[in-house]
């Protein structure tokens, strides 16, 4: 392993609000995310044209939604902007498969083309639920768009449009990725073990 690729972090302490684990190793930069980030735009831009609706996912595609927008607007897009926080996970890293709505967007989607934004695709219940949802409601069109796909852990038929990353079976972690409400600042995309 490349030193430059592995990030120290302090060790846990055993105190409660501290964050668990001791190192996160890296998998794509801050710059690698950047460029990729930059030509998903240009791909949405070509494909969607300038009026579509954006409903980002929270907690965890807030990072890559902030910085997808930005992108999206230097492509002459410019859309409405709703937020829906979708549980499906503990604090652990296995999924419940249930999927809870804990916030629902406001505004209203009948008609509208939908750039629907998630961090990842993995067995593809929450982004299956938060579709179907938006198809009921009345939008035109539902596409999707992650920022790490993880193929072999589909647990349905579902994919996405767009895909940043696809990865192997890692828990990754930065972004505005979480392990245990920890890590989503990283500025980079890093695996941990969660041994
Ligand atoms: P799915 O419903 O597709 O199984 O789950 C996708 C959700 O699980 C993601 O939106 C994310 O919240 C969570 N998730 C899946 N894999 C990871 C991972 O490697 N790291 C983190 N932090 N969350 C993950
Ligand atoms: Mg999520």
């Amino acid at each position: 392993m490349d030193d430059k690729r592995r990030q120290h972090i302090e060790p846990a302490s055993k105190r409660p609000h501290e964050r668990p684990l001791g190192a996160v190793e890296m998998m794509y930069s801050a710059a690698e995310i950047g460029a990729r980030v930059g030509a998903l735009a240009a791909d949405i831009a070509d494909a969607m044209g300038p009026d579509i609706m954006v409903v980002a996912v929270l907690k965890g595609g807030f990072v890559f939604t902030a910085d997808l927008l930005r992108a999206l607007h230097h492509h002459g897009v410019h859309p409405r902007i709703d937020f829906m926080t979708l549980s499906s996970y503990g604090t652990g890293t296995e999924s419940s498969g249930e999927v809870v709505i804990t916030r629902d967007i406001t505004d209203d989607v009948r008609g509208a083309k939908i750039l629907l934004i998630d961090d990842i695709l993995e067995s593809g219940r929450t982004l299956a639920f938060a579709r179907a949802l938006l198809q009921e409601r009345g939008a035109e069109m539902v596409r999707l768009c992650v920022l790490l796909d993880k193929p072999e852990k589909r647990k349905t038929d579902l994919n996405a449009d767009y895909v940043g990353f696809s990865i192997g079976d890692a828990f990754v972690v930065g972004y505005g990725l979480d392990y245990a409400h920890y890590y989503r600042e990283l500025p980079f995309i890093g695996t941990i073990s969660t041994d």
